[in-house]
This record gives C-alpha cells, structure tokens and sequence, in this order.
C-alpha cells in the first residue's frame, strides 16, 4: 500500500480492487477515482500489459481522467475505469467476461462500465447479462447510447473547428491541413467530418491498410506513423494511444494546435508546459474527447430512469465542448498557465478536491 501513496498516479483514489477469477483466468483492475458527482463511469480497457504495473498505472491514470471528463462535461457521474489483463495473443472469452460482470456488480453501481480500447458492443452485451451497471449497449436509433466512437468524434470535430477560430482566426476548416495519427474509430469519424468541411487530411495508422483506405474514401494523403507528428499542419489530432507528446515529440511538432482524443496524451505533465512554451494551442483531451462518455452516460441513465428523453441532450452536451474549451483558453491566457493546468484546477474544483 505505501508505494501508492508516492506513485505519481495515485491520487487519493476512493477505491482500487483487483479481481481474479481463477476458473476463467480473469485479472482485471476496477479504480474508482471519485464518486463525488455520481457512480464512478468509464470504459474498461482490454490489453495485454508486459508488466502488470502498467495496467496498474493505466487503471488510476485512466480513472482519475474519467473524473475530469465527467465533471467538465457536466455529467451527473465520478470517475471509475476497467483494465482486464490479456494475454499476449490478447484473447477474452465469455467466461472472463461473465466473471467481470460479476465483479461490477458486486459493487453495487459505484462503477459503471463501457466500451474502451480493445472491448466491442458485443462485449458490453455479454457483460450487461451479469450486471445492469453497464452501457454503451445496442439500442434503437434515435436513443442515447451504442457505439461512443461517432459522438467521441462528433467533439472533437467540433473542438478543433474551436481551435482553428481561436487560434487562427478561420471561421472554416476549408484548406487546413489537419494530421491524423490512429485512423480507428475515432480518428476515422474525425476525419470523415473534417473531409467534409474540406479540410486537407494527411492520415497514419500503425496498420497502413486502415489508413489508405480511409484516404481513399476521402481524400487526402497516407505518411508512415513514424512521421505522422512531424508533418507540417495546421491541426495535429492524435487518435491512436496515448503519453505520445513527450520532450523530443514535442520537439519535432510542425503545427499550430494539438486537439484529439487519445486519451491521456501528455506523457508528463509537464509536457503541457512545454507544449504552451512552443506556442502550441492545446485542446486537453479528457474535454474535447467527452462525445462517447456523454452518449453512454445519458444512456445508462435513461435506463436507469434518471432521465427521460435522450438523443437530443446527447447533441446538445456535445455542442457545450467548444464553449467549455474556450472558457480554458481564454483562462489560460489571462493567467499564463498551460491549458491542461487550467482544466484541471477546474475539474478539480467541481469534484470538491
Ligand atoms: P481504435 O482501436 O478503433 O483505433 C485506434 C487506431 O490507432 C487503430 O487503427 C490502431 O491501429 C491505431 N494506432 C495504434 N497505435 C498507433 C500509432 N503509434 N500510430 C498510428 N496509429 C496507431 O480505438 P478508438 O476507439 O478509435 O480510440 C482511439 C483513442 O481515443 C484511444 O486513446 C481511446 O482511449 C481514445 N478514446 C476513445 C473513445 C471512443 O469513444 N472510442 C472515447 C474517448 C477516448
């Protein structure tokens, strides 16, 4: 327990459980941030980590942001997040999954999964037969809910149209050339929108067939993903993993404006500093990357009977990114501090902390 107190990621973390299921073979890491605003809500990530310290580190990076993202999008809900531990050929099957759901519900509500890197609605369909602390779930078109990877995009699209006026003075995304790195279902969504709006695409994908073919869909240009952060653009939008913008990365950034929505991009938080000494416009991530989070939040609440319409506030909440990323920005120019400083004092201070 002592070495939590001293490691960087623990951050007075209300709960951390880990669970292991020994006739299914599941190891997973359920962390609850804070339940202050609601059940602690986030996506459960299925990996194969070499050290099981890094999902450990994953598991309170990734709730502690759950908390952020939660209170900056003004949702009812805490911050939890799910880490289950693959195996290297990261195979799951429905045993591990009926034994997570198990685990959830043996919480009680205080943690509400979702779909997250690695995990599929399907998933979310296996693990909802052990427990109703769950979203992201099949539902009727029209209702909140399903697939978060459209609404994450919808935001971020919508965030760096904010940051191209903010920062650049351009009421329209017509000729700026944006740089995409992950062309997966949040990257893919991004640039789907910003193509329509006749924004230059460059795109990279780890796996080069996703990436050309997206550029064949819509236009624009393929660079290998060693040198997607060095393209000279207006806009980089990271949409793979994250902890990507670190010292020598930041370095060699040929743009104007960071905004994706990897989670976690800074791999240092200082890294934010250093990203505002360049004069880089940064849009931190765990606010223009809400979408998904507000679609499956109002979801599970519907059904949950918190709250009775749905599609529509799904949109209406998204639309409130841009103006929630130039409250931060404006913040950050009247006080001098880094844009990622700014959002977390002030998700800090609606989660009473
Ligand atoms: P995804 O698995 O659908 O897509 C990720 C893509 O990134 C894949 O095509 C993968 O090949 C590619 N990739 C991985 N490493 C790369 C690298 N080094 N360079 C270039 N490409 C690389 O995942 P996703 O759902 O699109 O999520 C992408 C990111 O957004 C993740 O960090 C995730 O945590 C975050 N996020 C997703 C959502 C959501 O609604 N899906 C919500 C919030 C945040």
């Amino acid at each position: 327990m002592a070495a939590f107190w001293t490691d960087s990621d623990w951050d007075d973390h209300e709960l951390v459980e880990v669970v292991h299921d020994r006739a299914s073979g599941l190891t997973a890491i359920i962390a609850l941030h804070s339940t202050y605003l609601g059940p602690g809500a986030g996506g459960t990530r299925f990996w194969h980590y070499a050290d099981p310290a890094d999902a450990m580190r994953d598991a309170l990076r990734l709730s502690r942001g759950m908390s952020y993202k939660n209170a900056m999008a003004g949702l009812p809900m805490g911050g939890g997040k799910g880490v289950v531990l693959l195996d290297e050929e990261r195979r799951k099957s429905p045993e591990m999954l009926a034994a997570f759901g198990d685990a959830i519900e043996a919480m009680g509500g205080r943690y509400v999964t979702a779909e997250d890197v690695g995990a599929s609605e399907a998933d979310m369909v296996a693990i909802a037969e052990r427990t109703d602390h769950v979203c992201g779930l099949p539902v009727e078109q029209g209702a909140a809910g399903g697939d978060p990877g459209p609404f994450t995009a919808y935001g971020i699209y919508l965030g760096i149209k904010e940051a191209v006026a903010h920062k650049l003075g351009r009421d329209s995304l017509e000729g700026v050339r944006v740089a995409i790195q992950g062309c997966g279902s949040v990257g893919g969504g991004v640039a789907r929108l910003l193509a329509d709006d006749g924004a230059e695409l460059v795109l990279a994908d780890i796996d080069t067939s996703r990436a050309e073919a997206l550029a064949e869909r819509l236009g624009g240009r393929v660079v290998p993903a060693d040198r997607i952060m060095a393209t000279p653009c207006e806009v980089f939008s990271p949409n793979a993993l994250g902890a990507i913008l670190n010292a020598e990365s930041i370095a060699g950034l040929d743009c104007a404006i960071v905004a994706g929505g990897a989670n976690n991009q800074l791999a240092r938080p200082e890294h934010g500093t250093a990203l505002a000494a360049r004069g880089i416009h940064y849009a931190p991530d765990y606010v223009i990357n809400a979408g998904g989070i507000i679609n499956v939040s109002i979801e599970y609440l519907c059904r949950h009977g918190e709250l009775t319409s749905s599609a529509d506030q799904v949109n209406e909440r998204i639309e409130q990114i841009p103006e929630r990323l130039r409250e931060i920005w404006n913040e950050s120019e009247t006080t001098g501090l880094s844009s990622d400083v700014v959002a977390d004092r002030m998700a800090q201070r609606l989660i009473g902390r």
